[in-house]
């Protein structure tokens, strides 16, 4: 176990403990033998490891997963503080909701929920709204005790003040949507750090909706389901990844055991598409993101689990204070652990968070999807591969609907 804290090291993720060891997890495995595998997966996140266990429960095949990292479960990873015992997910907090029943009834076999309803508010010139905008926040942003039969008329007078027709930019979509001063107050800088873009020069098709509730439910999602893994991410990937036909490779490169897997081998990949080709049509681009974590000496900091930050000024977007997404559990009463997260540019090789896409991305990804399509044996998925934001419902879902592919293939 502390030779597996020192690989955890090597990645920089000093402040986590995991809890267990991995049984089927090969963490020290040299011998690389992927003599007559079949099927070879890229990546232990949502896409590859509910694929590698669709392949090993339903076809009882062998699957080999090869993870650069040092830990199973891609983005939505969370391990704990050492310093303060709280659940922390690493890349960004991960709030599982669906409505999708085969998502959930299958996501729920591996693990229990909690009801954890996710809630999120925003403060702008240092005044805490909640979101998404509802009642709550018009009446406070416009000192205003508006009824909620009363908001459509208010909203369509505040659209008509600039009546915008034909919408061409992010911010001309954005006031035809909620009108400007909510716009100014809760979309343009905040979209401005998001992107590093002013939003008149970003596309309109990036909103095609607003939507304003007329009522004071503040819950973020509208969902039929939600919650978080009831013993946390890193527990739910182990339990997805613990039949004993599946092996991971941690800190494996896919790249430098390529040349080894067998030419009949399936290969799921779910790093980016453009890799795979190496960037033969050019990089896509991405947005990154920095998390710069804090152990304060506060038993609660903020009051709840994230809180937006709205101000251009601001440097970061949010900040996640990662006690409130399990009230259910013991947290100490002299520390809690807060993380901001602060969008910054990217170049290839680093983590990439969120696509861009713009037109020109768009055409090159479909450059790359295309010649991915024309190789037999070789599935490109998840968020990387197919190069757009997935929720992990969504992100399961596909898997789902790409294992039935490959069944039927196999089937026949
Ligand atoms: C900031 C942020 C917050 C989010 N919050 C939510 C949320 O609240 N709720 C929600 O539903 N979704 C959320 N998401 C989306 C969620 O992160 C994705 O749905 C999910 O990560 C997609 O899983 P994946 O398997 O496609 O990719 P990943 O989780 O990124 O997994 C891909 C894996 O492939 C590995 N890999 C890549 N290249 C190689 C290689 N060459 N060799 C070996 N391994 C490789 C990577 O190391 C990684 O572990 C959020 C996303 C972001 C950016």
């Amino acid at each position: 176990m502390a030779e597996g804290l020192d690989l955890l090291n090597n990645v920089e993720l000093t402040t986590l403990v995991i809890l267990d060891v991995y049984l089927a997890i090969d963490w020290y495995n040299q011998n690389m033998n992927f003599d007559g595998l079949e099927f070879l997966i890229v990546g232990s996140g949502f896409f590859g490891s509910v694929l590698a266990e669709r392949v090993a429960t339903v076809l009882g095949k062998k699957v080999i997963i090869v993870e650069k990292r040092g830990h199973i479960g891609g983005n939505s990873y969370s391990g704990l503080c050492s310093q303060t015992g709280i659940e922390e997910h690493l890349y960004g907090a991960h709030i599982f909701h669906t409505s999708n029943k085969r998502v959930w009834d299958y996501i729920r076999s591996f693990s229990d929920f909690t009801n954890y309803q996710h809630r999120v508010f925003t403060e702008y010139k240092s005044v805490i709204y909640p979101l998404p905008i509802s009642l709550a926040t018009i009446n406070a942003f416009y000192k205003k005790q508006l009824r909620p039969y009363e908001v459509e008329a208010f909203m369509q007078n505040e659209r008509a003040n600039e009546n915008i027709v034909n919408p061409t930019n992010l911010e001309e979509m954005a006031i035809s949507l909620i009108g400007r001063p909510l716009y100014e107050a809760f979309i343009k800088g905040y979209t401005k750090k998001q992107w590093d873009k002013d939003p008149r020069f970003l596309p309109a098709n990036i909103i095609t909706r607003l939507p304003v509730r007329k009522n004071y439910n503040n819950n973020y999602f509208n969902d039929s389901y939600q919650g978080l893994p009831q013993n946390g991410y890193f527990k739910l990937f182990e339990n997805i990844l613990s039949n004993p036909k599946i092996e991971v490779k941690l800190n494996t490169n896919f790249f430098e055991i390529k040349e080894k897997i067998p030419s009949s081998c399936h290969i799921i990949f779910t790093g980016p598409i453009d890799q795979y080709f190496n960037y033969k049509f050019g990089a896509l681009e991405w947005r990154g993101l920095r998390f710069v974590r804090e152990v304060l000496n506060y038993e609660d900091f903020q009051g709840t689990a994230v809180m937006n930050y709205a101000d251009e000024l601001v440097p970061y977007t949010r900040i996640h204070e990662f006690r409130h997404f399990h009230p259910e559990r013991v947290a100490p009463a002299n520390k809690t652990l807060v993380v901001r997260e602060y969008p910054q540019a990217w170049k290839v090789g680093e983590d990439p968070y969120y696509p861009m896409g713009t037109k020109e991305n768009l055409d090159r990804y479909e450059l790359y999807r295309r010649e991915a399509a024309s190789i037999s044996n070789l599935h490109i998925g998840g968020r990387m591969g197919q190069y757009c934001y997935l929720d992990m419902d969504k992100t399961i879902l596909l898997a789902l609907e790409l294992f039935d592919k490959i069944r039927v293939r196999y089937a026949t």
